[in-house]
Parts: C-alpha cells; sequence; structure tokens
C-alpha cells in the first residue's frame, strides 16, 4: 500500500494509479483499491479519466476456476511518442520511441558537434521528422524531446555550461530552439548520465547506487545516487576523466593540466600513442579493432588503461559505495581487456567492505545506453504522477 495515502488522499489521484499500472504493481481496479486505500468509487472515477485520455487500455483477463475473469488494465505504450537525440563529439545516434522507451526507429551518423547549436539542431530536426515518418506519426504525437551533449549542462533550463568541446554552445538554450517546433517539453542532459539513466532504468532497477563509466575518446561517468541522477551544484559530478594520475606528469591533457586519466587512457590518447608505434589509428574505433584483430601492443594498452581508470574507481569506490560500475562508451567494446585491468587494481586498492558486493560489468545497451537513457528521462518527466493529474484536470491529453 501507498504510505500516508488515506481514502480520498488528494496525494493519489489518477496520475499515481498510473504509475501503479505501469510499474506492475496493479492490473486490475480491486488492485489499485488494495494497493491506495482509496474507495471503490474514486478509483471508478480516476480510471476512466485514464482511459478517457487513452493512458491505459482495458482487456479481459482469464481466470482458471471458472466464473467471469476480471477485466484487466494496462498502461497505453502507443499514448505518444518521444524523439531523442545522443549527440556526441563526433557521432550522433537519434531514435523515436514509444511511451515505455521502446525504439520505434533510429539513425546514427558522424556528425561534428563543433559545427554549432544551428547547424546541428537543424540535422536533428530533419531527421526527426523522417524518425516519426518511419514510426507512422506525426508532429502532435510528440509528447516530449530528448537530447544529451557531450558537456556539462544546467539540467534545469537545458543550457550547456562551459562545454570543452562544444564551440557555440555555451549557455544556448536548446528547449527555446525546439519550443517553436515541437509543443512537448524538452530536456537536457550530459551524455553520461543519461546513459547512466538508461543502464539503470531497463537493467539495474534495483540498485539504487550506480557509477556508468564512458569510455571513448574522453572520460566520463554519470552517477545514480539513491535512485536517482546526482548532477552535483553545477552539472559537472562525475567529471572523472580529469582527476590527477600519480606518476603520469609527462602526459599534458587538453584540459591544460598534467597527468588527467583522459590523457593516460582515454581512447584519443590510446591511438596517438598506437599511431607513433607505427599502428593505423586516428580514433577509438582503431584501438577497439586492433584489440579484436588481437594486436599484442593494442591488447597491452587497453589493459594498462583500464589500470589507470581503476585507480581512480578505487577512489570513486571508497568514496561512493556503489553496488554496480558499469563500463561502456566506444572503448568499452573492449571490455574485457579493460574490465580486467579495472577489477584488478579496484579491488586492490579499495577497501573490502566497499566491494564485498561490488559488481564491475560492460553496459547492457552498449551504443543505445544514450537514446534509451534520454527517453526514459522524457517519460518519467512526462508520466510523472503530478503532470499526468495536471494534464487531466486541464483537459489535455499527457
Ligand atoms: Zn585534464
Amino acid at each position: 500500500m501507498i504510505k500516508s495515502a488515506g481514502a480520498g488522499s488528494p496525494a493519489v489521484g489518477a496520475g499515481m494509479l498510473l504509475r501503479l499500472i505501469r510499474d506492475g504493481e496493479a492490473s486490475t481496479r480491486a488492485d489499485l483499491v488494495r494497493q491506495t486505500g482509496l474507495a471503490r468509487s474514486t478509483v471508478a472515477q480516476r480510471v476512466e479519466a485514464l482511459l478517457a485520455h487513452e493512458l491505459v487500455y482495458e482487456s479481459r483477463g482469464t481466470v482458471s476456476t471458472g466464473g467471469r475473469p476480471p477485466t484487466m488494465l494496462a498502461f497505453n505504450n502507443a499514448a505518444g511518442v518521444v524523439l531523442v537525440a545522443d549527440l556526441g563529439a563526433t557521432h550522433s545516434r537519434l531514435a523515436a520511441t514509444d511511451l515505455a522507451g521502446n525504439l520505434l526507429a533510429e539513425h546514427a551518423q558522424d556528425l561534428d558537434i563543433g559545427e554549432g547549436p544551428e547547424r546541428v539542431l537543424g540535422w536533428v530536426h530533419e531527421r526527426f521528422g523522417e524518425l516519426l515518418a518511419q514510426a507512422g506519426r506525426r508532429a502532435g504525437d510528440v509528447r516530449g524531446i530528448g537530447v544529451g551533449v557531450p558537456g556539462p549542462v544546467a539540467f534545469s533550463s537545458g543550457r550547456p555550461v562551459n562545454p570543452p568541446i562544444m564551440p557555440g554552445w555555451d549557455g544556448f538554450s536548446l528547449p527555446d530552439w525546439f519550443a517553436s517546433r515541437y509543443d512537448a517539453p524538452v530536456l537536457v542532459d550530459n551524455d553520461v548520465n543519461i546513459m547512466a539513466l538508461g543502464e539503470h532504468w531497463t537493467h539495474w532497477r534495483s540498485c539504487e547506487h550506480l557509477m556508468f563509466v564512458k569510455v571513448g575518446t574522453g572520460i566520463g561517468s554519470g552517477i545514480v545516487a539513491g535512485g536517482h541522477i546526482h548532477r552535483g551544484a553545477q552539472g559537472a559530478a562525475g567529471d572523472i576523466g580529469h582527476i590527477h594520475l600519480s606518476d603520469h606528469d609527462d602526459v599534458v591533457c587538453r584540459c591544460g593540466n598534467r597527468g588527467c586519466l583522459e590523457a593516460v587512457a582515454g581512447g584519443r590518447a590510446l591511438a596517438q600513442r598506437l599511431a607513433a608505434e607505427g599502428r593505423d589509428a586516428t580514433d577509438t574505433r582503431d584501438v577497439v579493432r586492433l584489440v579484436r584483430a588481437g594486436d599484442p601492443l593494442a591488447i597491452r594498452m587497453v589493459r594498462d588503461a583500464g589500470r589507470s581508470l581503476g585507480e581512480v574507481l578505487a577512489g570513486c569506490v571508497n568514496f561512493f559505495n556503489p553496488s554496480v560500475i558499469l563500463i561502456g562508451g566506444d572503448l568499452g567494446e573492449a571490455h574485457e581487456q579493460l574490465l580486467a585491468g579495472v577489477r584488478e587494481i579496484t579491488f586492490q586498492r579499495s577497501l573490502p567492505l566497499a566491494t564485498r558486493d561490488l559488481r564491475t560489468e560492460p553496459s547492457r545497451l552498449g551504443d543505445r545506453a544514450g537514446v534509451i537513457g534520454a527517453a526514459i528521462m522524457v517519460i518519467e518527466r512526462v508520466l510523472a504522477p503530478e503532470a499526468i493529474d495536471r494534464a487531466i484536470q486541464t483537459g489535455l491529453a499527457a
């Protein structure tokens, strides 16, 4: 039963009933009465509102013992569509999803974020139109837009803040840009945060404290603390790529400091070192290709990169005590070598209590973690109980 929910409690509106149905906690009106303590008539009335807004639908259940089967209630995933863009430094993935985060259509392409917001978003808008058409939906069906960008973001306003690799984007309002094109909320977050959210929501819901580490050209992490994304005071939480490693002061980082983790273990750094050794490597994907082809130097470098990452993560484990660390990003595709190094050092250097139940695993969503996470970010906002109650009160579709 929902805590503090007395019969007729205003806190338990139609939106909360929808949440129970979506989460699989309730599938009949009787379940809803049991779970909320509301009167049958109140539940019936609120379910009618959800049915009228096509947020739930009814179906006939089955009973093995004979008698009249109960009327089952289910969430209508198709009540709207969400458009999402996971914009990386050099390549991007876009998708249209239903309201459960299932992909309806997607598109991935190399794209330089440095071309600036007008050009990049113009391109995103065109692709969104194509994705909607592929999914058989219209602009009016769009319930929200989610965008991930490779830099810190002021989450409440949807503006990137001092993003080091995104010239022209500092302070640019993505919600304002989309406002004239779609009548739907626009949410923007750091790309690693949405990846962490996507993994957490789809595979680790019961895990309250989790870290997602993206190892690509650079290195960053997203933190789920107490079941929610932890962004920090300025949206810069989890930026582990610029934590200093001892014994690497000979390496200069693009941030101007020396010995940063990403200058030692990031994909760009590895590709440069492999190229200096005569290998055909210009970016992270080349490093992964060489590892997969069994190149002993590439394998050793990625294993060492895992150890360097493990040094920083050992500190994170002692400080934050996550129960799961997930490794994703392009270099995460070479996860066997990378994880071997990470596990070796993390378990050596962290306190035994912090590592007792710690799991260190590869990302399960792979390169779709970002788009799925962006969709979840939007869905959780537009289907939040208070948002549903507001929509029903004002007579609008959710
Ligand atoms: Zn740095």
